[in-house]
Formats: structure tokens, sequence, C-alpha cells
């Protein structure tokens, strides 16, 4: 087939990417190829052809590869230059109906923007983020997606050598807060501006003719990302790496480094081998939402009025309202989650107090059971303070909340014990396990009791890396 590429990001934003091509893997294999997401986009893919143009041994016609610069803040230190460092970005996709996607292909070699990297990626993680990511999707969280992972037959070296690997991935875009902060920072304010424009064309085209079109930028980003990081906390997902060149200007949850999911509840909950502060914990994660805008809000200041200090307040009103508006979506996701019908003045207290109650319990299953209190007490350390808020539950729910429940929350997560097991398997060649976990993954409500339960004690402390 051919793909019918278009370049607008390309076109529009010259001065913004190099080009350069993909390394060419000389012996690829393809290991995973996800046709429901090929089916959408409008593409009917061979294996092979997916085998090729996804792992870089060849360009697939119409392909202009390029590498997009950007900056970011990396654990609250600012680096001017990033970039993708081992990314490419082969163009964009006009689905049937009518979605622009970026094609891009992740650990595809060097570019301008490696600084001391290989460029390179490993089999492991690169189908760790099909894996998470697929689960994003399956409940409905905004995400990049993942189309294929080829094996490129070279090996990488990390702490020992790993077998290499390219990923294939979609995204709304790849328009980050590090982009914007890349070209205010040289002070380069036309491109802010160009790339004001293109990010409101692109994701907010409604906004093109309102009064102060970078204003109402801003703020849909602040509420695509308010309402994003509320969902994560939902399903007790931590991101672990929310630097400003890891958040997306669409709203999508992008660059799955060293994410997992929590799974006995604790508000400081981190993963992350290198976030020693806990900067990026789990509980942290609604405070860095508000950083990371701010950041975002600083590079926009030149657009949204003529006179600096006026335009300084009207952003730090925007970003002031952060936090209610925060509370407001996590609210709603809980409601959702408790199975509360309408909404009640009461509800996020509600919700505190379970959370307060929970204490520890797995953070999947606690929603799961709570309308069933026999298989919930087991989980639970303080049951007293359990049977004090189930009550109190019971009252606002009413009638059909255990149905609700069961709709809301998954069953099968991907639970980090058997992640690690099938991406080791995959790495020493056996993809069942992976192909097994990610069937599960993608029906999250179907419960399985082999994908349910909690690591086995033994199982931890749980470490995750970035750059992988
Ligand atoms: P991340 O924290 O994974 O989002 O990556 C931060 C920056 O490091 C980005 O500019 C990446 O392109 C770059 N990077 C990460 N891993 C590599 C690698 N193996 N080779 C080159 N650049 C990398
Ligand atoms: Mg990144």
């Amino acid at each position: 087939m051919t793909i019918a590429f278009d370049h607008s990001y390309a076109r529009d934003l010259p001065g913004t990417y190099l080009r350069v091509d993909p390394d060419r893997a000389t012996a690829p294999k393809l290991l995973v190829l996800n046709r429901a997401l090929a089916g959408d986009l409008g593409l009917s893919l061979t294996d092979a052809e997916a085998e090729a143009w996804f792992s870089g041994a060849s360009l697939p016609p119409g392909a202009d590869p390029i590498a997009q610069a950007y900056a970011g803040h990396q654990f609250g230190g600012f680096s001017p230059q990033l970039g993708d460092g081992r990314a490419h970005l082969l163009g964009e996709i006009l689905a049937p109906d009518g979605r622009r996607f970026d094609l891009q292909l992740k650990g595809s070699g060097k570019t301008p923007f490696s600084r001391g990297g290989d460029g390179k990626a490993a089999v492991g993680p690169m189908l760790r983020e099909v894996l998470i990511s697929e689960f994003m999707a399956a409940m409905g969280v905004p995400t990049t997606r993942a189309l294929a992972v080829v094996a490129t037959g070279e090996e990488v070296w990390r702490e020992t050598k790993l077998p290499g690997a390219v990923l294939a991935r979609t995204a709304a875009s790849h328009l980050r807060v590090g982009t914007f902060q890349f070209f205010a920072a040289r002070g380069d304010q036309a491109q802010v501006k160009a790339l004001a424009d293109y990010a409101i064309a692109r994701h907010y085209p409604d906004l093109a003719g309102a009064d102060q079109p970078y204003l109402a930028f801003l703020d849909a980003v602040i509420a695509r990302q308010s309402r994003l990081i509320a969902d994560w906390m939902g399903l007790g997902f931590i991101h672990g790496v929310m630097n400003t060149d890891n958040m997306a200007i669409s709203g999508e949850t992008i660059d799955y480094g060293p994410c997992a999911f929590m799974e006995g509840y604790a508000p400081g909950t981190v993963f992350s081998s290198i976030d020693h502060q806990g900067r990026y914990a789990y509980a942290n994660q609604p405070l860095i939402l508000g950083w990371n805008l701010a950041r975002l809000a600083e590079t926009l200041i030149p657009l949204l009025d003529p006179e600096p200090d006026r335009a300084v307040e009207i952003a730090n009103d925007r970003l002031t309202a952060i936090a209610p508006r925060y509370r407001a979506d996590w609210t709603a996701v809980m409601r959702r989650k408790l199975g509360l019908p309408g909404e009640d003045p009461g509800d996020g207290a509600l919700a505190d107090d379970l959370l307060t109650a929970m204490d520890g319990a797995d953070w999947t299953l606690t929603f799961r059971r709570l309308a069933d209190p026999a298989a919930l007490r087991p989980l639970i350390d303080d049951v007293a303070r359990m049977d004090a808020w189930l009550p109190r539950w019971l009252a606002r729910a009413g009638d059909g909340a255990a149905q609700r429940v069961a709709k809301a929350n998954p069953a099968v997560i991907p639970r980090n014990h058997q992640v690690e097991e099938a991406l080791a398997a995959a790495t020493n060649g056996d993809m069942a396990p992976f192909h097994a976990l990610l069937a599960a993954i993608r029906q999250p409500f179907s419960a399985v009791e082999a994908y349910m339960l909690p690591a086995p004690t033994g199982f931890g402390p749980y470490v995750t890396y970035c750059g992988t």
C-alpha cells in the first residue's frame, strides 16, 4: 500500500526541526502490529511493509523524516536543547474520520539532538510502551498509540547487551510544552507565535476566531491537561518523568518511560530510579501539572497582552484557577469510580475519606470490590475505619452502584510483576506472555483472575528507568 503522508509541521514551521533519516535496520523482525489502530488510520499494511517501514529498513514512499527541536525543564532544571534524540517523524496521516496523526519512529538512530545518547531503544522498553499505552487507550485516557514494534536485529548496550527495537507510534501531534520553551528561551517570539497558531489550528480549531486566541489556547491546554492528570490519578498511574518536554499540547499522555501503576495506595509512591526527591511521585502529579503549565504560560506572555505586567496578571489568573479546576476534574473521576449518580457537594470529601480508609490497600482491587465488603475487607488494614465509610458511600451511591462501579473500574491493569515477566520473556525471544498480557489489558473490565492479583510478596521494590 502507499501511505498518503502530509507534512504540515515541516511545511508550516520551518526552523523548528532538522531533516534526518532513520538508521537502516539490517535484520528487522516484526514483533507487534496493532491492526485495529492501523484500521482506524485507514492503513491496510502487510506484515512485510510494517517490518520494513517501522524499523527504518526502508522508508515508506512519501515519508520525509525530521527530528523536532524542543527544550524542557527536567526535574526542575532547564535544558535549552533536547529535541528528538532517538526519534524520527515520518510525516502525518489523515485518518478516514478526518483526524490528523503524527507517525513517528522511536529508537531509530541518532540525530543532531542525540547529545551523548546512542539513538537506540531496546525491545523491552518499546513493548512496555505498547502495554501501557494500549491500556490507557482501552480506558479511554488520551494517549499516543503504538502502531508497531520491530526488532532491529542489532544489539544495544544498557546495563547489559539487549536486543534493539524501533517503536512506531502515532500521536495527535508531538508538540510539547518544551517545544514552546525552545523558542521562547531563544527570544524567538515570531516562532512562538507560529507554533501557537499551528497548535490552535491543529488541536483547538474552534479558538482561531476567539477574541484572545492565545489566552483561549492556554485555557484549553490547561483544561485538557487537568482532565488528563485526573484520569491518571483515577487509575493509579505514575508517569514518572513529567518534565515539560514530556507534556503534550494535545492533552495526550506521551513518553512512556519509567511509568508504572501503583498497587498499594501510598501518595508518595515513586518508581523511577532517578526520582530521588519524589518530584514526580503519585500525589505530586497534580502539583507538577500546575508547575508545567506555568512554564507554558511564560512562553505565551508576549502574546497575551502588549503590556507585560498586564500579561503576567492575566496568566497568573489562569494559573491560580488550575488547582480548583483540577479538584473538580478529580472529583468527577472519583464520582465515576464510586458509581455516584448526579453531583453532591460532599462527593470530594467522600472520596478523600475513602483514600484515608484505604491506607495502603491495593488501589485497583479496592474500587472493584467496593460493593462486596466480604471481598474488600481482607485488603484493608483498618477495617473499622472502612466499615464506617461504606455505609456513607452506600447511602450516597444508591441503587445500581455495584454495576456502575464494575463498569467504571478496571479489573485488569498492567501490573508491574506481569509487565516485567512479559518483557523478560520477550527479550529472550518468547513473545507469548506479552501477547497474552496485551490481550487481557485490552479488555480491562473482563475479570481474568490471573491478571488481577497484586505482585506476590517478594516482588519489588519496583524500580523503573529513563532513556531505555
Ligand atoms: P525522555 O526523558 O525519555 O523523554 O528523553 C529526554 C531527552 O533525551 C529527549 O531529548 C530524548 O530524545 C533524549 N534521549 C533519551 N534516550 C536517548 C537515547 N538513547 N539516545 C539519544 N537521545 C535520547
Ligand atoms: Mg521525552
